[in-house]
């Protein structure tokens, strides 16, 4: 399998560094609002790599971390009034409930930034010790890249623009260098958010958040670091730094980055505004439908994106989902249950022998059928193992809809009918290939479950409290107001009825 690698700017065959044991880091979401498409689509990229790399054989162990503490967390905390705990978890949960609906496989481990303070405190000191860290004139730590000569390695920016970005470091001490970054912000008073340590009181920087948790969680050396291209610099360089002037030991040997969702060719994105939460379009489409859409692109490249774009692509969902359908109905009619037959086939081993039909005509029809089938497989994964390739892909795995489609006709112009022991094959590789892709035709709903399930309980506790009020029986409708408040849900009255909201 051949894979683009940002730090040598070429496709490159994928070895891991140990045996079958693939050790993944993927810079997860700063948690102060819910995710957007942009968020959407690295979570689809490397859900899908992980899930190919597992299909090859790998065993991929998968961090991604939550920023729980920053700036834009702390400002809506202060302006809601409220901890920035809180903010966190609310937008953490948004997170992996969104990730639910677009099946995106759980990560092994999300560790949260303000967990890991103790590690990161530890590496600061030992970048100090080493020399590779200093203490400004007010209490900050830098790092200093002129100790690290390769620094810029990653990225390949030329050092003026790295200067004049580095410049762009406010309120902090005074730094040796342009290019030196912080590794400890330190806070003048108490009354904001901080933690203690040895250089005082303030908050770890941003870059040693992911060092740290690569160090705690994967160790000196992992196999793929991901995220999107907006962190090549200077996250990633800064993070490649941090790792390898305190180990000595290369960081990470690929490096993955994904490419921008583009509204009228600009990237979306928070800051610009001009964003689709994923929970608003999981009101009109589902999980598979936007999943599906960001695979139309290969992971790397740019993907337009507007409503109708997306509306454009529905036809490949409704086909896929015909053709599943079509394939379960006739295995049932067989009396055959087509999770249990998924489920107890190997991965390309179909449970029978090719030439396993008697009758000579026939058998050389359902080969051939079968020899294209498997070819059809082929070509998908060969397109994945060629660095992702998942237009290609896309395009073999809808020849195979096309060949299902045939047989699904009305009887005057259908092809015909492929025998049970054909279809219960074609159903194994198709289930494969959309296992890989992530596709489960079946989980229709818009969002999460639980969700659902949440709204329909406060919809019943908003209905009782009317009730309530209806009743002048204030206290108990207060006491619901409360107990709606502490999950985050406001309420508006209105003369004949009332309303509900998230908290924003
Ligand atoms: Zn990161």
């Amino acid at each position: 399998m051949k894979i683009f690698n940002t730090q040598t700017k070429r496709k490159e065959e994928f070895v891991p560094l140990e045996g079958k044991r693939v050790k993944m880091y993927v810079c997860g979401p700063t948690v102060y609002g819910d995710a957007h498409l942009g968020h959407a689509r690295a979570a689809v990229a490397f859900d899908l790599i992980r899930r190919f790399l597992e299909h090859e054989g790998f065993h991929v162990s998968f961090v991604q971390n939550f920023t729980d503490v920053d700036d834009k967390i702390i400002n809506k905390a202060t302006e809601e009034k409220t901890s920035i705990g809180e903010v966190a978890r609310r937008y953490a949960l948004s997170y992996l409930q969104d990730m639910v609906a677009l099946h995106v496989r759980r990560a092994d481990f999300y560790p949260l930034a303000t967990e890991t303070l103790p590690v990161m405190q530890d590496v600061i000191q030992k970048l100090i010790a080493k020399g590779h860290a200093y203490v400004g004139d007010r209490g900050d730590v830098y790092f200093d890249t002129e100790s690290f000569p390769a620094y810029g390695k990653l990225s390949k920016r030329p050092k003026q623009e790295m200067e004049s970005l580095g410049a762009q470091d406010k309120g902090l001490s005074e730094k040796k260098n342009l290019k030196d970054f912080a590794l400890w912000k330190t806070r003048e008073t108490k009354n904001e958010v901080g933690w203690d340590s040895p250089w005082g009181y303030g908050r770890p920087g941003w870059h040693i958040e992911c060092s740290a948790m690569n160090l705690h969680y994967l160790g000196e050396s992992i196999d793929i670091h991901g995220g999107g291209q907006d962190l090549i610099f200077p996250h990633h360089e800064n993070e490649v730094a941090q790792c390898e002037a305190l180990t000595g030991k290369p960081f990470a040997k690929y490096w993955l980055h994904n490419g921008f969702v583009n509204i009228n060719h600009a990237k979306m994105s928070k800051s610009l505004g001009n964003f689709f939460t994923i929970r608003e379009l999981l009101k009109q489409f589902t999980g598979d439908q936007l999943r599906l859409f960001l695979l139309t692109s290969q992971y790397r490249k740019p993907i337009e994106f507007s409503l109708d774009i997306l509306r454009e692509k529905l036809p490949l969902n409704q086909r896929i989902e015909a053709a599943l359908e079509y394939l379960e109905r006739n295995l049932q009619v067989a009396g055959l249950t087509p999770t249990l037959l998924y489920n107890e086939a190997y991965r390309g081993d179909y449970g029978f022998a090719a030439t396993s039909t008697t009758d000579e005509t026939e058998a050389t029809a359902e080969e051939n059928t079968r020899k294209s089938l498997v070819a059809s497989r082929e070509k998908f994964l060969q397109a994945l193992r060629d660095d992702l390739n998942t237009p290609m892909a896309l395009a073999e795995l809808m020849n195979l809809v096309k060949i299902i489609q045939a047989w699904n006709k009305p009887p005057e112009v259908k092809s015909p009918s492929p025998s049970i022991v054909t279809i219960k094959f074609t159903f194994i590789i198709l289930r494969e290939i959309l296992d890989i892709f992530g596709l489960y035709p079946r989980d229709s709903g818009n969002l999460h479950p639980a969700v659902t399930h949440l709204e329909k309980f406060i919809d019943a506790k908003l209905q009782e409290r009317t009730q309530a009020r209806k009743k002048k029986d204030f206290k108990k409708s207060d006491a619901i107001r409360e107990e709606l408040n502490k999950i985050g849900v406001e309420i508006q009255d209105f003369p004949n009825k009332s309303t509900w909201n998230w908290r924003k």
